[in-house]
């Protein structure tokens, strides 16, 4: 019983978090949809849990961090998932946005390198009964190629410079989001690949925590 009336209360706010978007000037429905249905309180420490739904930043332990719930709309709203897409995720973290993404994209692939934050995001995930999520622990700097091409390659953390290998695994037409810069402070980057070529956007300033590997910056 206490269980239910927990989860009707933490309804009510992340239906006050959703509105609180789209008055932020998200429009994409179907992340406003995925937004409203994942329950972010599962993915966030318990001594934290009654923030889940503000638009905060939260320690998720291993000194990560969850973004705050509006930059995973932006992120996720740049992307215009279709719901047909191979997505691969750099940086499982909570399992949050995987879980976000498992509900707009087909297949999610998603590279964590900290194995108790691995193991928990799994477990969270089978849950909430995400199906279509693949998980490997490992340096996602070299991206997952066993799987490529993807439709969408989406960077968590923030590099100095693209790692190559996620040129080499995106497909024509998809899109890179990752945030470069340095490690304080990056600008959040949108390539598109047509052929060849990389078109860029810039989406906005950002603070990520670093990419940690081989093609980015040592621990
Ligand atoms: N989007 C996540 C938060 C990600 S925080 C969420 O919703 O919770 C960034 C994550 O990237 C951290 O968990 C960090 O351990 C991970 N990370 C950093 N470098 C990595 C690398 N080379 N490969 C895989 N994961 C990495």
């Amino acid at each position: 019983m206490a269980g239910a009336i927990e989860a009707q209360e933490y309804r009510g706010a992340r239906r006050r978090l959703v509105s609180l978007l789209q008055d932020q000037g998200v429009r994409d429905l179907s992340v406003l949809h995925a937004i409203d249905e994942v329950p972010r309180h599962m993915f966030v420490p318990t001594a934290v849990r009654h923030r889940a739904y503000e638009d905060s930043a939260l320690p998720i332990g291993s000194g990560q961090t969850i973004s705050q719930p509006s930059i995973h709309a932006r992120y996720l709203e740049v992307l215009g998932l279709t719901g047909k897409e191979k997505v691969l995720e750099i940086g499982t973290g909570s399992g949050y946005q995987t879980a976000l993404l498992a509900k707009l994209a087909a297949q999610v692939f998603s590279i964590e390198r900290i194995a108790p934050l691995l193991e928990r995001a799994r477990d969270i995930l089978r849950q909430v009964g995400a199906s279509n999520v693949s998980f490997m622990l490992g340096d996602g700097t070299l991206g997952w190629s066993e799987f490529a091409p993807f439709d969408a390659i989406l960077v968590g953390a923030a590099a100095p410079e693209i790692p190559p290998a996620y040129i080499d695994q995106l497909a024509d037409g998809g899109r890179l989001l990752i945030p470069l810069g340095g490690r304080d402070e990056q600008t959040l980057h949108l390539f598109t690949r047509k052929g060849e070529i990389l078109e860029q956007k810039d989406i906005a300033p950002v603070r990520f925590v670093p990419l940690v590997g081989k093609h980015s910056w040592e621990s």
